[in-house]
């Protein structure tokens, strides 16, 4: 089967939506759910009462939509699992979360991951004739610069090019993993990590008290999310001509996880109250060039 930008089914970015239910303040304030999961693969806007409807398309489809009611394990086997286990026959595979704050990247994310490597230590539990290492590291791209998640450290990495295996963190700390609970372990320090304000430390905090390294501060978190958003879209249409990898941080460091040998799956998160509608319009968007 070839997809609609000439791509093999198994090139292709698996592509899905997950929307989170309100919560109770959402409730509280009496804001409503504007989005309906019409079916396994469709999402439709249902209020009718916005004044720019017509500027912008209503009804998307994606490979997978999962509404309310689907657990996070749903998303993960559905969502996720192919590319996931893609990694023990050798390819790459990259899987990540898109979406506003709060819309549950963190909560989906999470899950996937145990799900993951439950299912990868499963496969290697019953191939005990082959060798496998499971290793973990983790970090954080935030203003162009690149923090390890296993280190209280707040200095930045630096990016290397290393002639086999492509761009590299340097220092990243790169724990071998015994078993799942070894990674829960892990995350819930990555957890904490990520939680140290990076203003205490360095000249980020005298900077970080002008409106110029405000501004320059959202240019460099755009820059990461914007080159991602190009280099994912000329995947999906299959072309060969440049991808921009090398524009910013995070598409460098996914290069060999994106392009090539490389599987990978987007789960798209999204608020369905009225008052997110923009954002959430834009979240389906960008999974809309990604598909
Ligand atoms: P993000 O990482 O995108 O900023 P989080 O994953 O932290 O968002 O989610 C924000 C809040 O919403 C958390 O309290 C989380 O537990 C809750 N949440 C997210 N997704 C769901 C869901 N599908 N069902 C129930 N609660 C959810």
């Amino acid at each position: 089967e070839v997809g609609g930008g000439g791509r093999g089914k198994e090139e292709r970015i698996l592509v899905s939506v997950r929307v989170r239910p309100l919560n109770a303040k959402e409730i509280e304030r009496n804001d409503t759910a504007d989005w309906e999961c019409i079916n396994n693969t469709t999402i439709v806007l249902k209020n009718s009462n916005l004044p720019d409807r017509s500027v912008y398309p209503t009804m998307f489809t994606f490979d997978r939509v999962f509404g309310f009611e689907c657990s996070t394990r749903d998303v993960y086997e559905q969502g996720a699992k192919e590319v996931a286990l893609s990694v023990v026959t050798g390819i790459n595979a990259t899987i990540f979360a898109y979406g506003q704050t709060s819309s549950g990247k963190t909560y989906t994310m999470t899950g996937i991951t145990e799900h993951s490597v439950a299912d990868i230590y499963d496969y290697i539990k019953r191939h005990k004739e082959r060798e496998f290492v499971v290793k973990f590291s983790a970090m954080e791209i935030y203003n162009e610069a690149v923090r390890d998640l296993l280190s209280v450290e707040a200095s930045s990495l630096r990016l290397l090019d290393d002639p086999e295996r492509g761009t590299i963190v340097e220092k990243l700390t790169e724990e071998t993993l015994r078993d799942e609970n070894h990674l829960k372990e892990l995350l819930s320090i990555c957890e904490d990590n990520r939680k140290l304000d990076w203003s205490v430390c360095s000249e980020r905090a005298s900077q970080a008290s002008s409106a110029g390294a405000r501004l320059k501060e959202g240019c460099h978190i755009n820059r990461s999310l914007l080159t991602l958003g190009t280099v994912i879209r000329k995947l999906s249409e299959g072309r060969n001509g440049h991808i921009p990898y090398r524009d910013s941080k995070l598409t460098r460091i996914l290069q060999s996880s994106l392009g090539g040998n490389a599987r990978t799956a987007i789960v798209c998160t999204m608020n369905a109250a009225h008052s997110h509608v923009e954002q959430s319009r834009n979240t389906l968007l960008f999974a809309n060039c990604a598909k």
